[in-house]
């Protein structure tokens, strides 16, 4: 059984008193920590830490170039403890233990080394426009986030909201997902010890209904930060709204993966694959509506339905799995409940859509793709959020392109083609907040990364952040005395 707070205030991790939260493994099924929910208690301790230590000034007040510093210091620390957090995870999520490693150790240091650089090359407006002043406009820190982060990719997502929110100067709560709790919070222990000020960042881990809601319905807190399901989203942006709080919604995709007849069928093959099956297919950005040109439809159906079949469904821990568990029982169920659809009119399984052979325990489901005839589909219409992406064939490049925009999605898409011209109106045409051509998901974070329609409002990335995470201030002063009207002389 692994130990894990309840939460992590002022620097120090507390057990609270609340209805304990099972943390299961999902390759084994074994219960691995159980967590005492944080009660309104340590909520409401954990926003007093962080709004204490930003109005003392202990880090908001910093020069940049110490706050950078210790950006940089916290990063080390990460990659000091990467493998036992790694570790730690991989035991929680599923997720292969290399492909965790890959990642964290690539992801999460670089997001705290961006935010440090950024903040040193930030810029502020001068204007001129009335010739005897000067007036300018200061970025000051808001105060406290709230952050709330769903169980997919803890460590991913939970660090780069923690990063967004406090390089400013701000201080944060973030309130991991129940499911998947213990490597963020391992993350957010060793963060510190790296040199923060105690209450810079803190933790509660709980229910969305219990700590959840608290926290976003805080008075205490300035900006609301989710990344989580689209209904959840719905009741967090209401309750920002009765608070005027401005808040970002990172939400659900349904991405149409288009690959036209003149892509580079290799990698737009290689690209499909990872585009839906990595992080054991539990990405919000996955390309989970693979649309295929006829043209090359045959061989292209045929290669990747021959490349899923022998995808290495397995345990975590082995070095040669591909795609691990599901993250856990509930997402199982809910995955699964999509087979009898794919099975149904006007859909056909090509390869997949059953529980993985040769597992007695664990979340374990098969690699799937689903052929489907209409976008109208269920198939096509909801986040299945788990290895199963839908398939279509279309004909032409504009079927393409409404087949892509008939969702109430619109987080990303994805078009594979040697055309640069073809690749420039699919740019265009997509509608999503981001697109990727020729290529799977990268991530450059100076670009904002945000969805639009019942993907999101509001976005993640450099200048997206500094936007968010500060309030605007217009200063002027006189170039010279003034000569003022003399009221009541
Ligand atoms: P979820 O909405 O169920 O939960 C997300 C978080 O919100 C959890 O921490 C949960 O405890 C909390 N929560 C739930 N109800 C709450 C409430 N009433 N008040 C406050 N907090 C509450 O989502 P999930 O199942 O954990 O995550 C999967 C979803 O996240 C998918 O839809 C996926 O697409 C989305 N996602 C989006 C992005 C993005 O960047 N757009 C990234 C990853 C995941």
């Amino acid at each position: 059984m692994t130990g894990a707070p309840s939460a992590i205030i002022d620097g120090e991790s507390l057990i609270g008193a609340g209805r304990p939260i099972e943390v299961v493994n999902p390759a084994t099924e074994e219960v691995i920590a159980q967590i005492p929910e944080a009660g309104d208690d340590l909520v409401d301790r954990a926003v007093a830490s962080a709004r204490a230590v930003f109005d003392r000034g202990d880090w908001r007040l910093m020069s940049v170039a110490e706050r950078q510093r210790i950006l940089r210091a916290c990063a080390d620390a990460i990659v000091a403890h990467a493998d036992e957090i790694a570790d730690v995870e991989c035991a929680n999520l599923g997720v292969p233990l290399a492909q965790i490693r890959n990642g964290l150790v690539r992801r999460v240091p670089g997001n705290f080394h961006f935010f440090a650089d950024y903040i040193g090359q930030m810029t502020s407006e001068l204007y001129e426009q009335e010739k005897e002043y000067l007036t300018f406009v200061r970025r000051e820190p808001v105060g406290v986030a709230a952050l709330v982060s769903p169980w997919n990719s803890p460590l991913a997502l939970g660090s780069m909201k923690i990063v967004s929110a406090i390089a400013f100067g701000n201080s944060c709560v973030l309130k991991p997902a129940e499911q998947a709790p213990l490597g963020i919070t391992r993350l957010v222990e060793v963060l510190q010890g790296a040199g923060l000020p105690p209450g810079v960042v803190n933790l509660v881990n709980g229910t969305g209904v219990g700590a959840g809601d608290r926290l976003v319905r805080h008075p205490g807190t300035s900006r609301i930060s989710f990344t989580g399901g689209t209904r959840t989203g719905r009741v967090i942006m209401a309750a920002a709204g009765e608070n005027l709080k401005p808040s970002i919604m990172e939400l659900g995709g349904k991405s149409a993966n288009i690959i036209f007849d003149d892509a580079d069928f290799e990698q737009a093959l290689d690209g499909a694959l990872l585009g839906i099956f990595s992080n054991n297919g539990q990405q919000c950005l996955a390309g989970s509506r693979i649309l295929v040109q006829r043209a090359i439809a045959d061989r292209f159906i045929e290669a990747l339905v021959e490349r899923t079949g022998r995808i290495r469904v397995g345990d975590p821990r082995d070095p040669m799995t591909e795609i691990g568990p599901l993250a856990h029982r509930n997402h199982y169920d809910h995955v699964m409940g999509f087979v009898p659809d794919a099975a149904d009119k006007g859909a056909r399984i090509l390869v997949g859509g059953d529980r993985a052979k040769g597992f007695d325990r664990g979340f374990y489901f098969q690699p799937t793709i689903a052929a489907v005839e209409s976008n109208s589909h269920r198939l096509c219409q909801e986040e299945i959020f788990g290895p199963f992406a839908s398939l279509m064939v279309f004909d032409a490049d504009e079927e393409a392109y409404r087949i892509a925009n008939e969702s109430r999605f619109g987080l990303v898409g994805y078009a594979w083609s040697r055309d640069i011209e073809r690749i420039m109106t699919a740019q265009s045409r997509i509608s999503a907040g981001t697109i990727w051509c020729n290529t799977p998901m990268m991530r450059d974070l100076h670009a904002p990364f945000g969805g639009i329609r019942e993907s999101g409002v509001g976005a993640e990335g450099g200048r997206a952040a500094e936007a968010f995470y500060t309030s605007q201030k217009a200063v002027s002063i006189p170039l010279n005395r003034l000569t003022l009207r003399k009221l009541g002389a």
